[in-house]
């Protein structure tokens, strides 16, 4: 089978885990898997670059060695504990070292210049993936397996230039095929996932947590029969497991209902991941490197609708709720539109929305852009508008395709939460159907999830 396997940070956050990731490759390989690997970068370190660079930024010089030589050991160490033949050990330190001082330079010149634009920090966020294919390239090659190693754009990933959250043009497609593909034969290539590089040849990035999506992007351009995304849980689950005891994994679940479930705050997939992959009709493996012999969950077109109508309860957190209200909005055109455009031009993601009545519209945003949201509304409407929030809040979202056209669903999920006597404070259902949110008190939250959990039987799924 030809297979891309997506390995995430903290699959591979140290030796011991890598040198268990390159086992179980060699183990495919063995076998006559044809295996493109997809690498993240290691546990923690792309959030420790973005700190890194604002210290930077605000011009704080001493933070640059004690980092480099924080990242360069935990490398290093993972490299000595994961890579046992000396000569390749040495070539990948080499590589290791050569790249940090590259980093090195980038941090300094961030410092003198005080100034970190999107593309420099692309640039500097690059460098977990560009640290990590190395290692692991390493490790497969000491246990003998041929193995060697891209960045995103040298695989042929080309992306628009908005950095921070780039999208692969078309092309990049046919450039993987054609880069990748003849040495699928005899080794395993590791690319570097959540990069690319735009039609100047400036590294871009495909947004935080965007390896799924670099995987699915290579599985379709090698044409690949599956894409294995390898998680430390056992795949899409029916809930989350550390508020519903009873959760179980889904065997199956559509694209469509994956894609709905990433976009509702299901941590398990990069929300964009399944977008290639649907498109070629490409099936997605969600499974654990902790019990490699278990099927995990496979994500593919048929909806399998009418086994159960939901699948999965998730909930988004550290969001706010922003209600905006006026009598001028009754009768007239236009408010909607300014509203959305000022929370747009300013950058700010809407997550749900809902209309109560002309008068009101409520929506909800993530708790970092609050104050941005507010300043937004403000200098758009001035005093001629309502404006309140709400904390501590959280949707929970119910989702399944076989709610579509059922009804009834809607009955079940407000009688549940009626009964533990939840307060709902938003409603959203868009007209797919594929999902109804709720928002809630935070403290009605694992009591809303389990519920719901209960009302859909879920712990009986097949
Ligand atoms: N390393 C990147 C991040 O932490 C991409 C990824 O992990 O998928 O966002
Ligand atoms: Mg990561």
């Amino acid at each position: 089978m030809k297979i891309v396997m997506k390995f995430g940070g903290t699959s591979i956050g140290n030796g011991e885990k890598i040198k268990h990731v390159s086992s179980l490759l060699k183990s495919y390989f063995d076998f006559g898997h044809k295996v493109v690997v997809v690498t993240s970068a290691l546990e923690g370190v792309t959030d420790s670059l973005l700190e890194t660079s604002n210290a930077c930024l605000a011009g704080k010089f001493s933070a640059i060695p004690e980092f480099i030589e924080k990242i360069r050991k935990k490398h290093i160490d993972a490299a000595n504990i994961s890579i046992k033949d000396p000569e390749i050990l040495g070539e990948v330190i080499g590589h290791l070292n050569g790249g940090l001082d590259e980093l090195e330079k980038i941090m300094l010149g961030i410092c003198y210049l005080g100034e970190l634009t999107p593309r420099s920090k692309d640039n500097i966020s690059s460098f977990g993936e560009r640290l990590a294919a190395p290692v692991i390239s390493g490790a497969l090659r000491s246990a003998g397996v041929p193995s060697t190693f891209y960045t995103g754009g040298d695989a042929g990933i080309v992306t628009t230039s908005v950095y921070g959250n780039a999208r692969p043009l078309l092309k990049s497609y046919e450039n993987i095929n054609r880069i990748l593909s003849p040495g699928l034969e005899n080794s395993v290539q590791i690319v570097t996932g959540f990069i690319g590089v735009n039609e100047s040849g400036n590294i871009t990035t495909l947004g935080r947590s965007g390896s799924d999506y670099s995987a699915s992007i290579i599985g379709v351009g090698i044409k690949a029969d599956e894409i294995w995304l390898w998680k430390e849980v056992d795949g899409i689950m029916t809930a989350n497991p550390k508020i519903v005891k009873s959760a179980k994994t889904l065997k199956f679940i559509s694209y469509k209902e994956a894609m709905e479930l990433a976009s509702l705050g299901a941590e398990v997939l990069h929300p964009r991941t399944i977008e290639p992959a649907m498109q070629y009709n490409i099936p997605v493996r969600v499974k654990s490197t902790f019990k490699p012999d278990f099927d995990g969950t496979l994500v593919v077109a048929e909806d399998n609708k009418f086994k159960n109508v939901v699948k999965s309860i998730s909930t988004i957190s550290k969001i706010s709720l922003v209600n905006v209200s006026s009598v001028e909005m009754v009768g007239t055109s236009g408010h909607i539109g300014k509203l959305f455009t000022a929370l747009a031009e300013n950058n700010i993601s809407v997550r749900l929305v809902s209309q109560g009545s002309e008068s009101s519209i409520s929506f909800i945003i993530n708790d970092v852009d609050k104050i941005k949201a507010l300043n937004a509304i403000e200098s758009e409407f001035g005093g001629n508008i309502n404006i309140e929030y709400r904390n501590n809040i959280n949707v929970v979202a119910v989702v399944g395709a076989g709610m579509a056209g059922t009804p009834g669903v809607a009955r079940r999920v407000f009688t549940a939460l009626g009964k533990q006597n939840i307060n709902i404070i938003m409603i959203s259902q868009g007209s797919s159907e594929y999902n109804i949110s709720c928002v809630v008190d935070s403290s009605d939250t694992a009591k809303a999830v389990g519920a719901l959990h209960s009302e859909f039987e879920l712990d009986k799924i097949e």
